[in-house]
């Protein structure tokens, strides 16, 4: 029989041991390795009240005391991040060292975190009028939910959790349902790090223990990544209740390749930003916009790179492992079928690929479609695998035209040597996150992530400095000491003298 992976609450390990549950599977064999148990409302009730019981406690510790816990766990997951690749790796499927890569990442929000207590610090203004003072100050907001997707399930709840726990709140997590073990890995070692009971439950389940979260009273923020209907959709529940909301939705990330751009630079971006992490990346290079005459000579290096990429397990030193489910396969592959149909050109055919791995694994290959249509849902849509378009454009001007025209705005990328186009292109697209000759420009955590449009809904990025005006809000006091010369009644709005 298979273990069933059940919660976290209250600083210990839980499971009702009865209840919905969903197969988890290996997508590197298609096996199904365990079961994780589906939280109900009741139990999602009982991890944010243990989380709203921990809050006053928290909230009350030092800076310094709460830094020393985030600065132990760093140490550790630091000494032990093989083990959480190795989980990410067996549940997730992508290779051992993207897997690597992502804790990396998530990591880099953690040390930025550690260093908190100058993001907390307030203002101060003395005699703003006479004998008065003024002074602001930041305080976290109570109960934070993290609701996360499968692709990142360590670097996502990362971007959240170290900067919500540093600046006071406590958390709910709820990983995706399709590797639930990360999040349960983490919180472990947060535990015995010094983390208090109560300060990081992580619940499990679906979209039940979402809606779950949503109406609970005592939540008070969401911080939300995933698709865009579900990140519309919680964005407006969440809002509706009375919550501040972060929802970041999906992708369909362009890069713009300019005549003057060093080509094999570009094929190279071209293969790692598409095909990396099997292209489940919400960064991932979906399309390639070429401004002719560069189409020809660059598919003909990017296929050449094509031809030297390793597919299969991750645990074999591949180069690009599963994707996620047999269904989501599947429905990747669909896309190639209606690109065809649509009259897109498929160079390369990911489909009946020979993967160094099981047979049943959830295989696709490297894909290339050339000369997509753009009406075809092939280009529209999200395929989020690893199948790269490229669309042909005659100018700058109708490459910027196509990005801008999309509904999404995450990631983009322009490749050229010309500062003054890259410069225009910087100021003219419509996209939160650009790379310059970088393929996935995603911001180091001292700035913050966050797309544009139909990529993220409300106003706070993650991490970096908007990730702490998330978690926290601010108290302003205006303050006078007793002054005999102040007294007497004046019923007239408080003027500054
Ligand atoms: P998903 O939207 O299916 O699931 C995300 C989370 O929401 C999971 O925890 C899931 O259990 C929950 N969920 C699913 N359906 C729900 C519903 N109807 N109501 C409430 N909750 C629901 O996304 P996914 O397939 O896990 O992840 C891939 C998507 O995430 C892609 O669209 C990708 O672009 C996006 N993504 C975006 C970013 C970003 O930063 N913008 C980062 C990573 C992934």
């Amino acid at each position: 029989m298979n273990a069933r992976i059940g919660h976290w609450i209250d600083g210990t390990a839980f499971d009702p041991g009865e209840g919905a549950d969903l197969p988890v599977h290996d997508p590197a064999t298609g096996r199904v390795g365990a079961s994780v148990a589906l939280a109900d409302a009741a139990l999602v009730d009982r991890a944010v009240r243990a989380a709203a019981d921990a809050f006053p406690a928290w909230r009350e510790l030092s800076i310094s005391r709460r830094q020393a816990i985030l600065f132990r766990f760093r140490e550790r997951l630091e000494q032990r991040k093989g083990e959480l690749a190795e989980i990410i790796t067996a549940e997730h499927g992508k290779v051992l060292d993207d897997a690597a890569g992502e804790i990396a990442r998530g990591q880099e929000v953690l040390e930025f975190a550690i260093g908190f207590a100058d993001l907390l610090k307030g203002d101060f203004s003395t005699n703003a009028s006479t004998g008065v003072d003024v002074y602001s100050f930041r305080e976290p907001v109570g109960v934070a939910a993290i609701i996360s997707p499968f692709n990142f399930p360590a670097m996502v709840p990362m971007w959240f959790f170290p900067i919500a726990l540093a600046a006071g709140n406590t958390v709910v997590l709820k990983p995706s349902e399709k590797d639930p073990s990360a999040a349960l890995w983490l919180a472990a070692l947060l535990s015995e790090s010094g983390l208090p009971a109560g300060v990081f439950n992580v619940v499990q389940g679906d979209a039940d223990a979402v809606g779950a979260l949503l109406a609970h009273p005592d939540v008070a923020s969401i911080s939300f990544v995933g698709s865009t209907p579900v990140a519309r959709s919680i964005y407006q529940a969440g809002s509706a209740n009375g919550k501040r909301v972060q929802a970041l939705g999906g992708a369909k990330n362009h890069m713009l390749v300019l005549p003057d751009a060093d080509l094999d630079l570009v094929a190279d971006a071209c293969v790692n930003a598409g095909f990396g992490s099997a292209g489940e990346r919400c960064m991932a290079i979906s399309v390639v916009v070429a401004v002719e005459p560069v189409a020809d000579p660059l598919i003909e290096k990017i296929v050449s790179r094509m031809s030297g990429l390793r597919i299969g397990d991750g645990r074999r030193g591949c180069d690009m492992g599963p994707l996620i489910t047999r269904e989501h396969r599947d429905r990747v592959a669909g896309y190639i079928d209606i690109a065809a149909a649509d009259g897109a050109k498929v160079v390369v055919d990911g489909r009946g690929v020979e993967a160094d791995g099981e047979p049943d694994g959830f295989w696709l290959g490297p894909t290339l479609l050339d000369d997509v249509p753009t009406s075809s849902r092939a280009y529209i849509d999200e395929i989020f695998g690893p199948v790269l378009e490229v669309v042909r454009v005659a100018s700058y001007e109708e490459g910027l035209d196509l990005i801008n025209a999309g509904p999404y705005g995450n990631g983009t990328a322009i490749f050229t040597n010309d500062g003054g186009a890259a410069r225009r292109f910087q100021r003219d697209v419509e996209v939160g996150m650009i790379g310059v000759n970088v393929p996935i420009p995603v911001p180091v955590a001292y700035h913050s992530f966050g797309g544009w449009k139909a990529s993220a809904f409300g106003d706070s990025k993650a991490y970096g400095h908007q990730g702490f005006h998330f978690f926290t809000r601010e108290k302003a006091v205006t303050s006078r000491w007793l002054d005999p010369s102040h007294g007497g009644l004046d019923l007239g709005f408080p003027q500054n003298s």
